[in-house]
């Protein structure tokens, strides 16, 4: 298991470092979109299409804006603090995009810790969800990054992340299944390893 878990880790050091090397390249994306237009057999100079490129790299900036942002910045300013019960925080809208299809998914994250002695604000846990779900994604690996990166920086006794999300890329193609909800967990230290913190997590934050 330590294997695996180090191996994950320089692994997503790999993702971060040529994500920091790679520069958002607004020309590229405007002539590739015009290409998709043409290419789908639409003009892309039509009136209604002019200014679409355009737009659509403004959307991919905003949308994949977490490629050049570091996650572990928000969770800098943690408290000390004596609390010893489990923190909740429920229904914290996110969006994301895809990795397979670049459409996107979302839904609600729910995240809970046990603190060790360290607490942090709650819109700091927001911004870390934002950070890594901007960028292209799965909702697998965005779980257990959010529960990940709350482990390493908060050190806490444990910590549980359920996200909640409909894909896009279910609803309108392929399968075509609408109101589908994928529901994944990431559980570490206690929420992991003692049953009743386990089910007592788990109940908090499925509602
Ligand atoms: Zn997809």
């Amino acid at each position: 298991m330590i294997g695996n878990k180090y191996s994950l880790i320089s692994k997503e050091c790999e993702m971060s470092r040529n994500a920091s090397q790679g520069e958002f390249d607004s020309e590229a994306i405007v002539k590739a979109v015009r290409e998709i237009i043409r290419a789908i057999g639409e003009d892309p100079d039509r009136e209604g299409l002019k200014g679409t490129p355009e737009r659509v790299m403004r959307a991919y900036r905003e949308l994949f804006s977490g490629l050049g942002d570091d996650p572990a910045r928000h969770l800098e300013a943690v408290f000390e603090e004596k609390y010893d019960e489990l923190v909740v925080l429920r229904d914290i809208p996110f969006h994301s995009m895809c990795e397979h299809h670049l459409l996107p998914f979302m839904g609600r994250a729910h995240v809970a810790y046990l603190p060790d002695g360290m607490v942090v604000g709650i819109s700091k846990l927001a911004r870390v969800i934002d950070s890594f779900a901007h960028r292209p994604q799965l909702q697998e690996r965005l779980t257990n990054q959010i529960a990940d990166i709350i482990m390493e920086k908060l050190k806490p006794k444990g910590v549980a992340v359920v996200l909640e999300a409909e894909h896009t890329c279910m609803i309108i193609r392929g399968v075509k299944k609408p109101g589908s909800v994928m529901i994944t967990s990431a559980l570490r230290g206690i929420c992991k390893t003692n049953p009743s913190t386990r089910s007592e997590v788990m109940s908090l934050l499925r509602g």
